[in-house]
């Protein structure tokens, strides 16, 4: 059994796909091939925004993000404590530094009082150091980004949405991705919309960091990328990626995520009496990038992920340790006592098997072994 189930997708697809990487073989044009341009637009459509501009990967979107607001050393950036690691690394890799923000148990984002408390907690000299809010759609849904932006603008910070996994969730029939000042993506394969290898977005209306941001993926060019007028990096997407791409977000489209919301509706109709199932908000629509599951304790937990384990049913834990006790954040400031569900949350989560191409018979398995473990 798969975790994210990429070789049927591939499978069902592969003419799609193959005709796509075969064009690119024969046009020998692997970097900035027009089918970047023709993916920039599909994206920037699918999303609600003017400008999308594609990069390496999640990472070097959020990088870029930053790096285009000219945030570093001294500034202050919020970003939830129960997230991937990138979140956080990006700030401090500018040079910044973040402050951990607890989240919230339902939904597993940033929970909005926690962002009030934390900003609260800062010293009134330093307020004119809060720079940003980095929030994560984590699992797939949004996070309450109406509500932070609120928050971000009532502090005059900017806010970065990390869409990394919310990439086709909604809030209020908006699509994710599109509710920062920029917002960014992951296509990392196993991502809701994946490629075949490392690549990224960022997405925003805002014309002129646009401009910065296209600059800093190509060496800070100029006029031409030997015309270099910012130090940027070299991060693009290559070609062959963007030819994957435009198929799969054709797919993305047609079935997948409608395939996902069946998926989850089916695990929770087994599993809500059984343990904590996701709880997607009313104004709400998640991607489902993981169906994460809460046990009552750490010990039941890992007793399951035996048990499914034996049964041949992959399962992981994201995350099992909190930003603030992850070695490289060491040396930065944080209270463990506002940041006591995030850290609870690592001991109680359990990610099952989701993807598109999950069958009715595979998650009734799983249900069935979940259930065993429970009684
Ligand atoms: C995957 C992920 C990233 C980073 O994306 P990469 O393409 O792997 O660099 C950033 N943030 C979150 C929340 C992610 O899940």
């Amino acid at each position: 059994m798969e975790f994210r189930d990429l070789k049927t997708q591939y499978r069902q697809n592969q003419k799609a796909i193959d005709r796509a990487i075969a064009q690119v073989m024969e046009s020998t044009h692997f970097i900035s091939g027009s089918q970047v341009e023709e993916l920039e637009e599909k994206l920037a459509e699918y999303v609600g925004v003017k400008y999308c501009i594609t990069c390496g990967n999640g990472t070097d979107a959020l990088l870029l993000a930053l790096m285009a607001w000219d945030i570093g050393a001294g500034d202050l950036v919020f970003v939830p404590d129960f997230t991937f690691f990138s979140s956080a690394e990006v700030i401090v890799a500018v040079g910044a530094t973040p402050v951990f923000v607890d989240v919230d148990y339902d939904t597993f984002n940033m929970d909005v009082d926690s962002l009030k408390q934390a900003i609260d907690s800062v010293e009134e000299q330093d307020r004119h150091r809060m720079k940003a809010v980095v929030a994560v759609d984590l699992f797939g849904q949004p996070a309450r980004l109406d509500a932070i932006r609120k928050v971000a603008s009532d502090y005059g910070m900017l806010l970065l949405e990390d869409g990394a996994q919310g990439f086709g969730g909604e809030l209020n029939g908006r699509k994710a991705c599109s509710f920062g000042d920029i917002s960014t993506t992951s296509f990392f394969p196993a991502k809701p919309l994946g490629c075949y290898g490392d690549g990224g977005a960022v997405f925003t209306d805002h014309e002129e960091w646009a401009n910065v941001i296209r600059s800093l993926r190509v060496h800070g060019k100029g006029a031409d990328k030997y015309d270099n007028v910012r130090i940027g990096m070299n991060s693009r997407l290559d070609t062959l990626q963007a030819a994957v791409l435009i198929e799969k977000l054709r797919i993305f489209k047609e079935y997948e995520m409608e395939q996902c919301d069946k998926a989850a509706a089916l695990y929770t109709d087994r599993l809500e009496k059984v343990v904590h199932t996701p709880r997607v908000l009313p104004e709400m629509r998640s991607s489902w990038a993981q169906y994460t599951v809460k046990f009552d304790d750490g010990e039941l937990r890992d007793r399951a992920i035996a048990a499914l384990k034996k049964q041949g049913i992959p399962t992981a834990v994201y995350y099992a340790r909190p930003m603030h006790l992850q070695k490289a954040f060491a040396g930065i400031p944080s209270s463990a006592e506002k940041l006591k569900v995030s850290t609870m949350l690592c001991d109680v989560v359990l990610s099952l098997p989701m993807h598109p191409y999950l069958e009715e018979e595979t998650i009734a398995r799983i249900c069935d072994a979940m259930i065993e473990v429970a009684s």
